[in-house]
């Protein structure tokens, strides 16, 4: 076990008493997880990978998705909200942002949550694609940019946002800025109600003349595209697989509880006793553990780069988040009408488990640029 392993074992005791307990009814609700977000910063967890120095864990990937599966087992929207907020934390840390040890030492307390702004209503998944574009005007930088899902809107302190650069041309020639909460222009542009993750304040987000200063800018001018492939991507791809695979071992050990409790009275046996239930409920582990291993070797690679890590990257989001939705779809089988009918969780692990496959990259996004790497094809 690394120096963090009882990093894991804090998020799985605080997703057991206080994010799990609490989930359904931010699901029912739609509202913001506040107590759960807290508890993950009382902890120290939303300093999951800020330097020991600035009070972090300095925790890598194989931590980070093994603590994102246990945050998701519990409350999927939760864990969404924790996956963007280290994506954020990874662009503030490589940045030359005047503030930011003090940002990330606020982020290690616990006291400051971020999250990624970058798809734009214009570009839709296309997230590599910022259609808004920067003005530069008296020194300042402007912006103007709509962006369609923000996980977090309207709760985060900051926000990393992506535009087309000043003098950028071409669809990837984008930068990256920090911009914090109450930034003049800033508003949160509508009402989250997703089918799944609906405690997760994905809202649409806009900035209108938001002056920022040029020394907010979280990579060179022209630069974001490096970033987010090379920072973000990475990070990402990993905690949303996590989430994925949380989702779905969720669902399991639901199904398998309810497998093992609801009784043929007429036979005098449990559900579990039909072979066909054990086969799926086996089927479906099988994909998980499938899933869960790809996740953990993915995170492996990432820390020992090789020639295999970016095909890695792209792989196992598309395998996790379609994983999810298999694996989810058992389980509501398997639990019939006591599914269907909400008596058991299952059907929330099933509307959670629709987003990993539509956030971007989409799984058909994945797909191609996956078969554009195995043909030796430039991905852009
Ligand atoms: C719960 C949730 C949280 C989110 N949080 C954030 C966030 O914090 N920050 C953020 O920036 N964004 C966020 N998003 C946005 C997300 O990453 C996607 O940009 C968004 O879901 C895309 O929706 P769309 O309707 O614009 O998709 P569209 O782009 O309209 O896609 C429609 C369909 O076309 C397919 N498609 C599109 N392009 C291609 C292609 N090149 N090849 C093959 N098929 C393609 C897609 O797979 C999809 O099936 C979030 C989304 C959700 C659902």
């Amino acid at each position: 076990m690394s120096t963090n392993g009882n990093a894991i074992a804090k998020a799985r005791d605080i997703a057991g008493r206080v994010i799990g307990p609490a989930a359904a009814e931010h699901d029912q609700a739609g509202d913001w997880p506040g107590s759960s977000i807290q508890a993950l910063g009382d902890a120290g967890l939303l300093g999951l990978n800020v330097s020991k120095e600035l009070g972090g864990l300095d925790a890598g990937p194989s931590e980070f998705v093994a603590i994102a599966e246990e945050i998701a087992a519990a409350c999927a929207s939760t864990a969404m909200i924790f996956v963007m907020h280290i994506c954020g934390t990874e662009v503030i840390k490589q940045s030359s942002l005047p503030e930011r040890d003090k940002v990330l030492s606020d982020i290690a307390n616990g006291k400051h949550l971020t999250t990624l702004a970058f798809s734009e209503r214009g570009s839709r998944s296309h997230f590599w694609a910022p259609v808004s574009q920067v003005a530069e005007d008296n020194g300042s930088h402007v912006l103007n940019c709509e962006k369609s899902y923000v996980t977090s809107a309207g709760h985060a302190k900051s926000y990393v946002v992506s535009t087309r650069a000043a003098a950028g041309s071409g669809i990837t020639e984008s930068s990256l800025y920090y911009v914090e909460a109450g930034t003049p222009g800033f508003s949160v542009a509508g009402p989250w109600n997703g089918l799944g993750m609906r405690a997760n304040a994905s809202s649409p987000m806009k900035l209108e003349n938001s002056r920022v200063s040029p020394d907010s800018l979280l990579s060179p001018s022209g630069g974001g595209f490096g970033v987010m492939m090379s920072v973000v991507l990475p990070w990402f791809q990993l905690g949303t697989s996590a989430v994925a695979n949380g989702i779905g071992r969720a669902a399991l050990e639901a199904a398998a509880g309810h497998l093992n409790s609801a009784r043929l009275e007429h036979l005098d046996v449990t559900l579990a006793s039909q072979p066909e239930l054990r086969a799926r409920l086996a089927s479906a582990r099988v994909a998980l553990d499938a899933s869960r291993a790809l996740t953990a070797e993915a995170a492996r690679s990432v820390e020992n780069p090789d020639d295999s890590t970016m095909l890695r990257v792209l792989e196992v989001k598309a395998c996790a988040s379609e994983t999810a939705l298999d694996v989810t779809d058992k389980a509501m089988r398997l639990c019939g009408g006591a599914a269907f009918s909400r008596q058991l969780p299952v059907e929330r692990y099933l509307r959670d488990a629709r987003a990993g496959s539509v956030m971007a990259p989409t799984t058909d996004a994945l797909y191609d640029f996956i078969g554009k790497a195995l043909l030796g094809l430039p991905l852009f």
